[in-house]
C-alpha cells in the first residue's frame, strides 16, 4: 500500500484546530484522547447512516472502495474518462494535497462535490453561513473549511473542469416519506470482524422521496475563505498560503509551534493516569515546554483553564496570566448577583482561594441550602434520562435528528429516610419511537403523589419540553395527548424559546444549581459534573461510607434496587473512596479501555456518550441476543447508579447539615 505523508482533508481540519497538532498527529508515542475506533463516533452521532444515505440520492454511482491512495486515485481517473459518471470516495491528489470526496458528480467539463455531514440545516433561513458583517458564523467555519479544501483541490489537480462545491446535510424541515427508514442502513461485521454499512435491499424510491437531506451549493463561502474575507481578524496567511505551509510541514514531519490558547484545553494530545510511564508522551506537555519554559513542578500546578467557567481565561494567557496561583481577586473579579448563594465569579474566586491557601475543606451555604431542603416535599423523586438524536427518523412524518428519549431511572426517599429504586424504563426495541411511552412510564410512576422531583442539569427539563412539542404537532391520534401534555407542563418550566409560557406546579428542582449556589467541594477540581460531585461527597462524608460500605444496595433487608443484588457502592483503595462507576460492569466488552473511559468521560453538561453510543448500537449494529442483553443490563445499571448518585449527595448534605447542629 502507497503511503506518502499527504495533507488530507482530516489533517487539514485538524491543522485549522491548531497547526501544531499535524506534528503529533498519528504518531504512536503521542498519546491522543481521540476515540480510535471512528465507527463509534459515527453510530453516535448517526454519521454512518447520514453518508449512506446521501448516496442513495446519487443512484448508480461507483463507490471506490480501496484504502490505497494509488489505487484509489488511478481508479478516480479512469472514471473520470467517462463523460458523465458519478463516484463516492473519489480519490484526487496534488503532490502534497490528497482528498476523498464523499460524492463526486461529473457532467461534461462540470464537476459537482458533494461533502455529506452528519448536521442538521434549515435551508429556510437567510443567511445560514454569515454573520451580520458578512464573515462566516464560527459554528460553520470548520465545515466550511473542509469543503472549501477539497474544492481548492479538486482546482488544483484537475483544472480543466469548473468545480462546484456542496454540503451534504440533514434537512429539518422535512419530514420521513416512510416508516422504518432508518432500520434500513445497519452496520455489518465481516468475517473478520471489519464493519460496514449495509443498505437493506427493501430501500425503495418511495423511502427516498422526498429527500431528508439537502444539498447546499457552498461556492461563495469558499470564495471568502479563499479571499480572506470570511474573517474578520485579518488573517496574516492566504488560504493557499496556509494549504502550503501545512502541507510542507507535514511533508517534512516537522512543526509548526503555535502559542498557547484556551484550544490547549480541547487538545487530544495528552496523556492521563500511567501513559507517561507506559511510555507515551504528551504533545501538550511539550508544547508548553517549549513555549513557556515549564519543567515538571510547573505542571503540577493548575492553570486557567481549570478555572470553573472562566471567561477571561483566554485574555489571562494573553497577559502571561497561566498559572492558577497567579489568578488576584482583580482577575476574577468577584460579584453577588443578588440570588441565594454564590455567584459564578465568587464560586470561581472560591475555586482559586482554596487552591491558593491549600484549603481543601468543603464551602457550604448552610443557611440556605437549610432553607432550600426544607421547602422540598416528600417523598423525593430522583430522576434521570438518557437520550440521543436519531438522524434517520424510526417514523413516516417525523424530522430528522429528532430527540429521542429512551431510558429513565428513578429513585425515591421517603419521609423516614427509606430509599428505593421505584422505577425505570428502557426501549431498544428497534425500529420503535419511544418518547411518548416514555412519558406513559414517567407520569406512572410520579403522578401518584405530589412529592418534589429532582433532575441534574437541564437536560431533563429541555427534553420534556421537546416531547411536549412532539405530541403537539403529532398528526397520528394519540389517545391521551392531553393527559400526557399537561403532566409534562406540571413538572416542567416552558423553554425560553416556547411560544406557550408555563412554571409547573410541580417544576422539577435542579440539584445541579443547589451545587453551584451552595456547595462547594475542592475535591471537584471546580467541575460540578455529577460524577465529579459524587465521589467529592463520598469521600468527604463518613456517614455514606458507614452506609454504603455494607453490602445493603440490592439486599433483601437493605434498599430495594432493579439491577443490583447485595452491592456495596462505598469500597476503599489507598485510603479513598473508589469511584461508584468505576466498579460497574463495562457498557462493552468489545471497546478499548480507552475508547470506553472517552465515551463515558462526563464533562460539566452531561450528554451519556457511551449510553446513547449503545443505544445506537443495538438500534443499528448486527449483533447477537447475547450481546445486545449484555448490553441492556448495563445500560440500566449505570442509569440506576446515575439516579443512586443524587440520591448520596441529597444524604451526604443532609449529613453535613446535622453536623451543624
Ligand atoms: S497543546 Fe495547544 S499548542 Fe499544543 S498542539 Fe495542542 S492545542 Fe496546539
Amino acid at each position: 500500500m502507497s503511503i506518502k505523508r499527504y495533507l488530507t482533508k482530516s489533517r487539514f481540519k485538524l491543522a485549522t484546530e491548531c497547526p501544531t497538532k499535524l506534528f503529533y498527529t498519528g504518531k504512536c508515542n503521542y498519546a491522543n484522547q481521540n476515540l480510535d475506533d471512528s465507527f463509534l463516533l459515527a453510530l453516535a452521532d448517526g454519521g454512518f447512516q447520514v453518508g449512506d444515505l446521501a448516496k442513495c440520492y446519487f443512484p448508480g454511482g461507483h463507490d471506490i472502495k480501496t484504502l490505497d491512495y494509488d489505487e484509489a486515485l488511478s481508479e478516480t481517473n479512469r472514471l473520470l474518462q467517462l463523460d458523465n459518471v458519478t463516484i463516492y470516495e473519489a480519490a484526487i491528489a496534488t503532490e502534497k494535497l490528497f482528498i476523498r470526496a464523499d460524492i463526486l458528480v461529473k457532467n461534461g467539463n462540470r464537476l459537482n462535490l458533494y461533502e455529506v455531514k452528519a448536521k442538521s440545516f434549515d435551508p429556510m433561513e437567510e443567511n445560514p453561513f454569515a454573520n451580520r458583517n458578512g464573515t462566516i458564523k464560527s459554528g460553520w467555519k470548520s465545515y466550511l473549511y473542509d469543503v472549501a479544501f477539497q474544492k481548492y483541490v479538486i482546482n488544483q489537480a484537475l483544472p480543466q473542469y469548473e468545480v462546484s462545491a456542496h454540503l451534504m446535510m440533514a434537512d429539518k424541515t422535512a419530514t420521513c416519506p416512510t416508516d422504518g427508514l432508518n432500520q434500513k442502513f445497519r452496520l455489518v461485521k465481516d468475517h473478520d470482524g471489519r464493519k460496514s454499512v449495509s443498505i437493506s435491499e427493501t430501500l425503495t424510491e418511495a423511502d427516498l422521496t422526498p429527500p431528508i437531506l439537502c444539498k447546499v451549493n457552498v461556492d461563495s463561502e469558499c470564495e471568502k475563505i479563499y479571499a480572506g474575507t470570511d474573517d474578520a481578524s485579518g488573517q496574516s496567511l492566504s488560504f493557499s498560503q496556509m494549504v502550503d505551509l501545512f502541507a510542507d510541514h507535514y511533508a517534512s514531519d516537522t512543526k509548526i509551534p503555535s502559542p498557547i490558547s484556551t484550544n490547549c484545553s480541547n487538545c487530544e494530545f495528552y496523556t492521563i493516569g500511567s501513559e507517561e510511564e507506559a511510555g507515551l508522551r504528551s504533545g501538550r506537555k511539550e508544547c508548553w515546554r517549549e513555549i513557556l519554559g515549564w519543567n515538571d513542578e510547573d505542571f503540577k500546578c493548575p492553570t486557567v483553564l481549570d478555572v470553573w467557567s472562566f471567561r477571561k481565561k483566554a485574555k489571562m494567557i494573553e497577559a502571561g496570566v497561566i498559572k492558577m496561583s497567579d489568578l488576584s481577586m482583580e482577575d476574577v473579579d468577584p460579584k453577588p448577583d443578588k440570588k441565594p448563594g454564590i455567584s459564578a465569579s465568587e464560586r470561581q474566586w472560591l475555586q482559586i482561594e482554596r487552591y491558593q491557601h491549600d484549603d481543601n475543606s468543603i464551602w457550604l451555604d448552610r443557611a440556605n441550602l437549610k432553607g432550600e431542603m426544607s421547602s422540598w416535599i416528600f417523598p423525593l423523586h430522583f430522576i434521570d434520562f438518557e437520550t440521543t438524536m436519531v438522524a434517520i427518523p424510526f417514523n413516516a412524518g417525523r424530522r430528522p435528528y429528532e430527540g429521542i428519549a429512551f431510558q429513565f431511572s428513578h429513585h425515591i426517599i421517603h419521609e423516614d429516610g427509606t430509599v428505593e429504586h421505584a422505577g425505570e424504563y428502557l426501549n431498544t426495541e428497534h425500529g420503535v419511537f419511544p418518547n411518548y411511552d416514555f412519558v406513559r412510564a414517567l407520569k406512572a410512576q410520579l403522578g401518584n403523589d405530589n412529592g418534589s422531583i429532582f433532575r441534574y442539569s437541564y437536560h431533563e427539563n429541555t427534553f420534556l419540553n421537546m416531547i411536549y412539542r412532539q405530541l403537539q404537532a403529532e398528526c397520528r391520534e394519540i389517545a391521551d395527548r392531553e393527559e400526557l401534555c399537561g403532566f409534562i407542563r406540571s413538572i416542567t418550566q416552558a423553554v425560553k424559546d416556547s411560544e406557550e409560557q408555563w412554571t409547573g406546579e410541580r417544576n422539577m428542582v435542579d440539584m445541579w444549581e443547589i451545587v453551584k449556589r451552595y456547595y462547594y467541594d475542592p475535591a471537584t477540581n471546580g467541575s460540578n459534573s455529577i460524577k465529579q460531585v459524587l465521589p467529592a461527597i463520598l469521600n468527604s462524608s463518613p456517614f455514606l461510607q458507614e452506609k454504603y460500605s455494607k453490602p445493603i444496595y440490592g439486599s433483601p433487608q437493605g434498599i430495594r434496587s432493579m439491577n443490583f443484588k447485595d452491592w456495596r457502592w462505598v469500597t476503599i483503595n489507598d485510603g479513598k473512596v473508589v469511584d461508584p462507576y468505576k466498579i460497574l460492569p463495562k457498557m462493552f466488552q468489545d471497546v478499548s479501555d480507552k475508547d470506553l473511559r472517552i465515551l463515558s468521560d462526563d464533562d460539566e453538561l452531561k450528554d451519556g456518550g457511551a449510553a446513547l453510543t449503545a443505544y445506537a448500537r443495538i438500534q443499528f449494529e448486527e449483533m447477537s441476543d447475547y450481546e445486545r442483553d449484555e448490553i441492556r443490563k448495563a445500560l440500566l445499571k449505570y442509569c440506576e447508579l446515575d439516579t443512586m448518585a443524587m440520591v448520596m449527595i441529597y444524604e451526604g448534605w443532609r449529613d453535613l447539615l446535622q453536623q451543624d447542629r
